[in-house]
């Protein structure tokens, strides 16, 4: 154990979230591993070796460390700067999303440079408005990648779009983005393009629609246990600790924290953790948040500082050093991700990705 506020990143956890969802698939599985695999490090090898085939990420810059690392699964870059380093991409056998026309001349250009084909995925925006190319564009970049296969720059491998609304199980928007998908892949065949993979949906629609998973699904909070759609129980991958590291005894009527914002109800004891917003514990939290403590639920005391929790332990026996659980997969009584995302307002996404550096890590195998 450590003595500060500490990870623990359970790979035997991503590897049963990756197995429950190839099984619910017959679709190809890429684990999407950015932002550090969510914030879990190294998953790629847990999902690799139990139903992945494909990996994800967002950037050249995050596919590059897979390759250094001899990982040689098929792996897609989906969002770069046009002057990105395509070349070093192509050299390195990393596919390259392509969501407008000058990334298409970019990508060709390098190919050109580095004397081998690019391995391109054409990218439609069905209806988000965020990545990918515009509908409108979509017969242009089709034209143009078919020149580029034929000046032998490019290979088209694959079509992909993704879901804005796909963590609502049955909202039309998800069948109207798919419809457009599919007429954009019609549209692309007919200009005589052959992608091998076509792939839409994450991970909300990978469990709730399956005429939505064509012939890859691209899965990331899958992986770590986080079901956008909450119809699938999944495990959490991540335990987070951290120990008591003073107790005091007050008063009715006394104020913690900043602000004062908190004031005792009673007479009580208050134990602190070093752990604070600046290690990922949400700022704002409702009434509700608390941590388990010694087999106990208590709740947090006032505002998060940057390197500051206090509880409110009434007369619950504890020590100095005793480890307070702040989430974890919930075996224990723990509170979990979902509980977190809730009293602060968010989405577990974005806590799992915000721990900060100052938090030691530490794992089990898968
Ligand atoms: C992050 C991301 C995913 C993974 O989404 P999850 O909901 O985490 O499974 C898939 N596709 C794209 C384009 C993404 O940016």
């Amino acid at each position: 154990m450590y003595a500060g506020a500490s990870l623990h990143i359970d790979s035997g956890a991503i590897a049963q979230n990756t197995r429950r969802i190839a099984a619910r698939t017959g679709a190809a599985v890429m684990a999407v591993v950015k932002a550090d695999g969510f914030g879990h490090g190294d998953a790629a090898l847990a999902a690799l070796r139990n139903g992945a085939t494909w990996l994800g990420v967002t950037s050249i810059d995050e596919a590059l460390p897979f390759r250094w690392r001899g990982i040689d699964a098929p792996m897609l870059s989906w969002l770069n700067p046009l002057d990105a380093d395509f070349a070093a991409a192509i050299r390195h056998d990393i596919d390259l999303a392509v969501p407008s026309l000058r990334h298409l001349a970019s990508i060709q250009t390098a190919a050109q440079r580095v004397g081998r084909p690019a391995q391109v995925h054409l990218h439609l925006d069905s209806g988000m408005s965020r990545d990918g190319i515009d509908r409108a564009e979509w017969n242009a970049l089709c034209e143009l990648a078919r020149l580029g296969e034929a000046a032998g720059l490019l290979k088209v491998r694959g079509i992909m779009s993704h879901l804005a609304r796909a963590d609502q199980p049955g909202d039309p928007a998800t069948r109207y983005q798919t419809l457009l998908f599919e007429n954009a892949v019609r549209a692309a065949r007919h200009r005589r393009l052959s992608p091998s993979v076509v792939h839409l949906a994450a991970t909300a629609a990978t469990l709730t629609d399956t005429r939505t998973h064509f012939g890859m699904v691209r899965v990331g909070a899958g992986l770590y246990g986080i079901d956008p759609s909450h119809t699938t129980r999944l495990r959490g991958a991540m335990t987070l600790t951290a120990p008591v590291t003073l107790l005091r005894e007050v008063p009715a009527g006394t104020g913690v924290g900043y602000g004062l914002a908190y004031r005792t109800d009673r007479r009580t004891r208050l134990a602190l953790l070093p752990i604070g917003y600046a290690d990922g514990v949400p700022r704002s939290l409702d009434a509700r948040a608390g941590v388990q403590l010694n087999g106990r639920r208590v709740p947090v005391a006032g505002a998060v500082s940057m390197d500051q929790v206090v509880l409110d332990i009434g007369d619950l026996a504890v020590a100095a050093g005793d480890r307070a659980t702040l989430f974890g997969p919930g075996d224990d009584g723990e509170p979990t991700l979902a509980d977190w995302a809730s009293w602060a307002g968010t989405i577990e996404h974005e806590l799992v990705t915000r721990i900060g550096p100052r938090v030691s890590r530490d794992r089990t195998a898968a």
